[in-house]
């Protein structure tokens, strides 16, 4: 090749990858309650783990808050939406004591997850949460119940050494974004100490988890570099940044913007992963890859393992509002 000629790439571009219907269902929620209500809509928590996201909603009059204490008495009127990771059940108590009119954007599957647990509770079973502590989704999953029914594990380490008050009475669910190898991990040690141990009746480990995981599986092995779109405080993301390391990628990144790329580090590359967590929008990964456009004589080679058609329903009161309103 010429002298000046960019080198070759090959971009390995994962399908399914990126927003999932919980996050676009969530994001449509505050748009619409924008439309709908007017500006400020209050949101508790980031709506979904993304700066891009929060500051676009932002823009449009969003303002988000970590707790409903922290909205002003002059705005009580207007609504507060609930992040796609689901609340405590003390939230919304808390905002029906406050008089606060809320939305809640918990993702469905999020809140089938919190049906499972409230079944195993009624069931006379002592809940086993797997999940990572500290994040929104746990939070929400663990208030669900009464304080003490239910225990967090986070890793097989963690299942060697959780006591039970009674082995023979236990049941099980997980946060939905997951690594599924980890977790099946984590199940099978918990089912090998505690074997009357009860299964939710679905997995809790979503679709968009399982698909996003997979696909990275199948495109990360060969991989000079792979890089996930998402924010470091999004768990789904996070999985696949790990998943494309042990897929076999040589070397695997988080990327929250295309700004971010430090290309002294990428150095020289000749076959690159993509893919997005569910709360990545798609316009930051076409922005990466015009960034290896600019340095690469990049061809973008599609990755796809299967096609997701979920779509999940607003809330009924924002369904009449049409979308196109300005
Ligand atoms: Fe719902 Fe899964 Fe998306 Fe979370 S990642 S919002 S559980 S579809």
């Amino acid at each position: 090749r010429p002298i000046d000629a960019k080198p070759e790439l090959t971009i390995r571009l994962c399908g399914p990858r990126g927003f999932c219907a919980g996050v676009d269902r969530a994001i449509q929620i505050v748009v619409l309650a924008l439309k709908a209500y007017g500006a400020p809509v209050y949101v508790r928590h980031e709506i979904v783990h993304n700066r891009y996201v929060v500051e676009g909603l932002e823009a449009k009059g969003a303002i988000f808050v970590e707790e409903l204490n922290e909205i002003p008495a002059e705005h009580r009127q207007q609504p507060v939406v609930f992040s796609a990771h689901g609340v405590p059940k003390s939230v919304p108590e808390d905002a029906q004591s406050r008089n606060l009119f809320y939305l809640d954007a918990t993702c469905p599957l999020v809140s089938k997850v919190h049906k499972q647990a409230m079944r195993h509770q009624r069931l006379g079973r002592h809940v086993i949460l797997i999940g990572h502590a500290g994040h929104p989704e746990v939070i929400g999953t663990m208030g669900q119940l009464p304080e003490g029914t239910v225990s967090l594990v986070e890793t097989i380490a963690d299942a060697d050494v959780y006591v039970p008050i009674d082995p023979d009475n236990l049941g099980y669910v997980t946060q939905t974004t997951l690594s599924v190898d980890d977790t099946a991990g984590v199940i099978a040690r918990l089912q090998e100490r505690f074997p009357n141990l009860t299964a939710p009746s679905a997995d809790s480990i979503c679709y968009a988890t399982t698909n996003r995981q997979e696909a990275v599986k199948q495109a990360a092995d060969g991989c000079d570099l792979f890089i996930t779109v998402g924010a470091p405080n999004s768990s789904n993301s996070k999985r696949l940044v790990e998943v494309a390391l042990r897929a076999g990628a040589k070397r695997s990144m988080l990327v929250q913007r295309a700004s971010e790329l430090n290309w002294d580090e990428i150095g020289t590359i000749r076959t690159l992963g993509i893919s997005a967590g569910a709360s990545a929008p798609e316009v930051i990964v076409d922005e990466i890859i015009e960034a290896f456009r600019a340095r690469f004589d990049a061809k973008v080679e599609l990755a796809i393992t299967t096609e997701e058609t979920e779509n999940f329903l607003v809330n009924r009161e924002l369904r009449e509002v049409p979308l196109t309103q300005e």
